[in-house]
């Protein structure tokens, strides 16, 4: 893993968040907690080389604010389930065994009940949570080819290993939440997405399957011309243009078509399975899902029926 230094902080004021969601798209209504700011696995997108100036991470170690931020948002909250995640500024689990942070959250998410903890990673180590594991917490796995992982994501876990330890969530009494994102477009992705879903549907128990998400490689201007300096020509590969956020996203034609056929594997392996796209625009999911979603409002509507759906009463 990386050398980057750690610097423990205790950071006041909003530690929790709405998560920032991009112009004219549909969000899901998701809060972030920022418990760690910089990542060891330094994938070669990251979007968070455009947004974090500091070299060193930084983890909020005052643990107690973190959770009676949490526990205030919580009780404002009237008409939602929420979703909180730390994978937004972070990879969730990459520093977890040697620092500890999840495990008071867990516990927390466990005892209160009423809101969901979602760990999102490409670092398969979760051995070390497996005793304090309960429903309210969701492990999600960030999943692509193993060509991708080998060129654009040389520091995080083999996709076996994620796999492998998204089944072990699901036999500890956890759902976990699969997300294809960024999906890359390079020559053949096509046939190695068509494994990569054959694979999960043999290994995962798809009823236990929260949600999956599909997301679309985008990024920033800035890093379009690292990737050139880099010569990252995985992720040069394709047409982009630059949407109404200025970012990059491949062209609506390639978008629409490889959502579609991402869609349909997915809904193959199990018709039940809960599948959202991840910051696209009102036009593309009515195109993929039939769904028409007027607001935000509506899709974090979807989330919570498919949560009642999964937990009944005990939320
Ligand atoms: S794991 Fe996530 S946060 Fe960490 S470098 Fe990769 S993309 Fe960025």
């Amino acid at each position: 893993m990386g050398l980057q230094k750690i610097d423990f902080v205790e950071t006041r004021g909003n530690i929790v968040r709405d998560c920032p969601g991009t112009k004219n798209h549909i969000c899901c209504g998701y809060k972030t907690i920022d418990l760690i700011e910089g990542c060891v696995l330094s994938c070669s997108y990251c979007i968070l080389k455009e947004y974090i100036n500091a070299p060193n991470i930084k983890i909020n170690r005052d643990m107690p604010y973190i959770l009676s931020q949490i526990n205030e948002t919580i009780e404002a909250e009237k008409t939602h389930i929420l979703r909180f995640g730390t994978g937004e500024l972070s990879d969730s689990l990459a520093l977890d065994r040697r620092y500890g942070l999840n495990r008071p959250l867990i516990e927390f998410f466990g005892e209160t009940k009423k809101a969901l903890l979602e760990l999102k990673s490409k670092w398969a180590s979760i051995d070390h949570l497996v005793p304090y594991l309960n429903p309210y917490t969701v492990i999600s796995f960030s999943l692509a080819p193993q060509r991708i992982i080998d060129y654009e994501e040389k520091r995080t876990s083999p996709l076996y290993k994620r796999l492998k330890a998204a089944k072990k969530a699901q036999d500890s009494g956890c759902f976990v939440g699969l997300h294809f994102d960024p999906v890359i477009i390079y020559e053949g992705f096509e046939k190695d997405y068509e494994y990569l879903i054959g694979d999960i549907g043999r290994i995962l128990d798809l009823k236990k399957v929260l949600w999956v998400s599909l997301g679309l490689l985008r990024f920033p201007p800035r890093l379009f011309d690292r990737f050139l300096e880099e010569g990252r020509k995985n992720l040069l590969y394709g047409e982009f243009i630059r949407g109404e956020d200025g970012k990059y996203r491949y062209i609506k034609k390639e978008r629409l078509k490889i959502y579609r056929m991402l869609y349909g594997l997915l809904k193959r392996q199990e018709e039940d399975l809960f599948i959202y796209l991840c910051m696209e625009r009102e036009d593309i999911w009515r195109g993929i899902t039939g769904l028409t979603l007027e607001d935000n409002e509506a899709l974090t509507g979807l989330f919570d029926n498919r949560i009642k759906n999964l937990y009944g009463g005990n939320i």
